[in-house]
């Protein structure tokens, strides 16, 4: 495992949210966090099959387009009795030809397991690859997984995606429902984020 010893650290991501999570994680290594928008970089088409390989190919491009060492994330929600479904198609299940609309994903997931008749409880992880990848290509990668259940009806107006249909392992409330702290501080990111700190930065 490689040590991370740079002063910069790309996260090739444009959502704001988890840029200053990265930020914020990382600062007490002494690790200056630039986002992928500040250096105005477009976003790699995603076409992989894995979580890995989507990540890849956003930190390939992100480094190719800087020489900086570069974070990528993919990330997603995998449901057993749909064989894995939507997983690295999570946020294409939202897709409506005038943007995403994550109820629709949710009312597909939903119907789904409704068809196959999937027994109860519906099993599912939401996981979160990341991958970091130095200017002369050495990567490292990192996995969280958060297990849980497929709820129906969805519940609670907090978090983003799929969160008010999911209600992670050893709690009664749906990610949606949780204060955004209790769930930045268990999941799926939070988990690879935390692997990552302690085996490269720490
Ligand atoms: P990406 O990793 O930002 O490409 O996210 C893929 C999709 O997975 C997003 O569009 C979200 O809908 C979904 N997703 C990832 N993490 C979460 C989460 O913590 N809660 C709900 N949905 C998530």
């Amino acid at each position: 495992m490689r040590t991370f010893t740079d002063k910069r650290l790309l996260v090739a991501t444009h959502n704001a949210g988890k840029l200053s999570e990265m930020r914020a994680l990382l600062a007490p290594y002494g690790v200056d966090v630039v986002g992928a928008a500040d250096l105005g970089l477009s976003e790699p088409v995603e076409t992989e099959d894995s979580f890995v390989g989507n990540a890849r190919i956003k930190a390939r491009a992100a480094l190719e387009a800087t020489g900086l060492p570069v974070l990528a994330d993919d990330s997603g929600i995998c449901v057993d009795a749909l064989g894995g479904a939507p997983g690295v198609y999570t946020a294409d299940w939202a897709e409506t030809g005038q943007g995403r609309d994550f109820g629709v994903a949710m009312e597909r997931t939903w119907a789904e397991l409704e068809a196959v008749a999937a027994p109860l409880p519906r099993r599912a992880q939401f996981r979160c690859t990341l991958v970091l990848m130095w200017p002369d290509g050495h990567e490292e990668v990192f996995e969280g997984v958060l297990p849980g259940e497929v709820v129906w009806p969805p519940r609670g107006a907090e978090g983003h995606g799929y969160d008010p249909i999911f209600a992670p392992d050893g709690h009664s409330q749906t990610l949606g429902e949780m204060e955004p702290s209790l769930k930045n501080s268990l999941s799926h990111r939070a988990l690879a984020v935390a692997k990552m700190i302690e085996a490269v930065f720490a």
